[in-house]
């Protein structure tokens, strides 16, 4: 479920180590992500995500990762076992003098970190010199030329793609962001954002909450500003969903200035 996806104009399979990693706050690990083939990477979009292949952390078994932007066809050739886990991830900063980028994930089930998922796994597993496989998919992050401010709604899945458009967007674009995050330990102090933005950080205190519900709930309630603005919003599915649903029905935004995406589906593992 998503609108307005810009796919990459070229792309190829980038072969990747591990640099480092580094945890920000309790629920985030940063994982620093290097080699030549970053040279194959194009910038394109504030929020550009793409698909990470690694082995599972938990698995000893020596994993295939693919070489090919047809990786299914790749994947579907290998037995199971030696098949590498995939799973999508926003590029928080690029590192062009170090050949590197960093994507930052978030890490859920902190509580019982056996149950978390493999991508949650691995990011506390990675090791400088752990190999990957890395696939751009684009970016969604379009905003409407006139637009005289955005709003950027999210939960921990979005925060580093809301970071990265935050650090990159135009001066005169002042933002109105509304951030949920697992804890308020998790709340970031070293922002840049354009001038007149205003992020309203949203802790969770119920761990049991379904991710996104308060940052839906804070955008139906609050008072926006004036004026024409553009909408990009992305996290738990019906959250992305309930704001798209709420700004067109109830704020009578246009559709076409929105931009909507899914992230992951509550109590559904990622394909
Ligand atoms: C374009 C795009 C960009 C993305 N960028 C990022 C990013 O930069 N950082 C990031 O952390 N995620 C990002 N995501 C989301 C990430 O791909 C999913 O959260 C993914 O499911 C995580 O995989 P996993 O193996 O940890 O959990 P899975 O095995 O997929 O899921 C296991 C269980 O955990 C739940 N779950 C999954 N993710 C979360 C979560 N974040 N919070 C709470 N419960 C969860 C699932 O609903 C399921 O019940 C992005 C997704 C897309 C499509």
């Amino acid at each position: 479920m998503a609108s307005r996806i810009q796919r990459p104009r070229k792309r190829q399979m980038l072969s990747l180590t591990v640099q480092g990693s580094e945890q920000p706050s309790p629920h985030f690990m940063t994982v620093t992500l290097g080699g030549e083939d970053v040279q194959h990477l194009e910038r394109a979009g504030f929020d550009q995500a793409g698909r990470l292949f690694f082995a599972d952390p938990d698995d000893a078994t020596e994993v295939f990762l693919p070489t090919s932007e047809r990786w299914i066809l790749q994947l579907t050739l290998q037995g199971g076992k030696q098949r590498p886990r995939v799973r999508t991830y926003s590029i928080r900063r690029f590192r062009p003098e170090a050949s590197a980028f960093d994507i930052e994930i978030s890490l859920h089930a902190a509580d019982s970190p056996n149950s978390a998922g493999p991508g949650t796994r691995w990011a506390r597993a990675a090791e400088p010199g752990t190999r990957v496989a890395f696939l751009d998919e684009g970016h969604s992050y379009t905003p409407t030329p006139g637009a005289a401010w955005q709003l950027l709604v999210g939960d921990e899945s979005a925060l580093p793609a809301i970071l990265a458009i935050l650090e990159q967007s135009a001066a005169n674009l002042p933002a109105e962001v509304f951030l949920e995050v697992p804890s308020s330990d998790d709340i970031r102090s070293d922002i840049t954002a354009p001038p007149g933005s205003n992020v309203h950080w949203l802790p969770r205190t119920d761990v049991g909450a379904k991710p996104g519900a308060l940052a839906l709930d804070a955008v139906k309630q609050v008072r926006l500003p004036d004026g024409h603005f553009y909408a990009w919003t992305a996290g738990e599915s019906s959250m992305a969903t309930g704001i798209r649903r709420h700004l067109v029905r109830e704020r009578y935004v246009p559709k076409s200035d929105i931009s909507f995406r899914g992230y992951f589906s509550y109590g559904r593992a990622s394909l």
